[in-house]
């Protein structure tokens, strides 16, 4: 890398050229949100993006992922990934802001509007610096998140088992938790692998004033709902973090009539997948008692989804040292505990070395004032001019060996 025009300094200037567009590209894929699996526009704005500024890309058949590569023009064999994910939820916007979504009932939600904008951002600028590296960045625009998806159809495409093989992978999510100019980034496990669970009631309804008669589902159901409650710190050390919470109830019943069937569904966040296990078996057991007591039939449907998410301590080390360098150390927070979120990131993680990483994304004074996954939710477009920078710094630092990353 010739340093000098590879400065910090440099890429702090790239972003002011580029940001105007990214804001722009960010405010339409907002206004135009599309659930997982059907990011049609989504993947066409991302690739026709990619290619406009000259960078090889592709979408994957069968698949609304995009693949994008750019190759340093000096010589080296290193390969790193870089991916950012594109769904957004089945929400309601009621943020307020002025590019608020224009499609019923769907919004970004979690700010993938942002990590997408970044990512091809981020691309721009390695595009723009490659006579100065050398080495491959292999670009995954990522579908489907939220409904844990999209990393199969990355993974048969051969992204990491194609020459050049990526020897480390780099994630960015925006975040309400830190402010702009920060950013966040956790050693090892840095969530909670999740999975999702429904349970279904079935018994006799009949006349809510005369549950004598009936099953009385709904009773059945508040009791189990309660009792998932007691596996944690009883059947699973309480030392451990684990979470259960039931998150919909539906049932056929109304204000006179008890229900023939109630469902309730929800989910589990724990570290391990032996935790996950205690609750899939306590919850079966609970299920046979009910019905053995009522002479009910209950069903179980439980799903692993996704493992929790591991930051390779060396490469998250030596990010941390680089980010320093770049932002200053206090603008690098060590998040001190996992969160109980999930992330199929950790599917890559999974595979090989990995740092998933925050951007802030509020003022200070906003901090923690909207969740994700909420109607409020609401990060600045700012968030882009510290994301951008940081995700382009790091992967040149790695593919050189600079800063505190070792030559991988
Ligand atoms: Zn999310
Ligand atoms: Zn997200």
């Amino acid at each position: 890398m010739k340093d000098e025009l590879i400065s910090k300094e440099k890429l702090f200037s790239l972003i002011q050229d580029i940001y105007p567009q990214l804001t722009a590209l960010r405010h339409e894929l907002h206004e135009q949100p599309e659930l997982g699996g059907q990011e049609v526009r989504t993947s066409q704005l991302v690739l026709h993006t990619l290619q406009k500024w000259g960078i090889r890309a592709e979408q994957i058949p069968g698949s609304t992922a995009v693949i994008g590569s750019i190759i340093g023009e000096l010589p080296s064999g290193v390969c790193i990934a870089l991916r950012a994910e594109m769904d957004a939820l089945p929400i309601e916007e009621a943020s307020g802001v002025a590019y608020t979504s224009q499609i019923p009932h769907v919004m970004h939600a979690c700010g993938h509007d942002v990590n997408t904008s970044n990512l091809l951002g981020t691309a721009w600028m390695l595009q723009k610096l490659r006579p100065y590296f050398g080495g491959t960045i292999k670009l995954i625009f990522q579908p489907a998140e939220e409904i844990c998806g999209g990393v199969k159809e990355i993974l048969a495409y051969g992204v990491l088992r194609d020459a050049p093989q990526p020897s480390a992978i780099l994630a960015a999510h925006v975040s309400p938790r830190y402010a702009l100019g920060q950013i966040a980034v956790r050693e090892g496990f840095a969530n909670m692998a999740a999975s999702s669970f429904a349970i279904t009631l079935h018994g006799r309804g009949g006349h809510a004033a005369s549950p004598h008669r009936s099953d009385d589902l709904i009773l059945a159901a508040a009791e189990l709902i309660t009792r998932l409650q007691q596996i944690q710190g009883h059947l699973v050390n309480h030392i451990e973090p684990a979470l259960v919470v039931v998150s919909a109830i539906q049932s056929d019943g109304q204000g006179n009539v008890l229900p023939r069937t109630v469902r309730f569904s929800g989910t589990v966040r724990a570290q391990t997948r032996e935790i996950h296990d205690v609750y899939r078996v306590q919850m079966k057991k609970f299920l046979e008692a009910e019905e053995m007591c009522l002479g009910i039939k209950a069903e179980l449907n439980f799903h692993f989804g996704t493992p929790a998410m591991y930051n390779s301590p060396e490469l998250t080390k030596a990010f941390k040292q680089a980010e320093g360098e770049l932002l200053g150390v206090q603008q690098v927070i060590a998040v001190d505990r996992p969160t109980n979120g999930s992330e199929n990131f950790a599917e890559f993680s999974e595979r090989l070395p990995a740092v998933y990483f925050h951007i802030g994304g509020v003022q200070p004074e906003n901090i923690g004032r909207v969740a994700v996954h909420s109607a409020e939710f609401c990060v600045e477009d700012m968030a882009l001019q510290t994301g951008v920078p940081a995700m382009a710094w790091a992967a040149l630092c790695i593919l050189q060996g600079k800063h505190g990353f070792v030559q991988v």
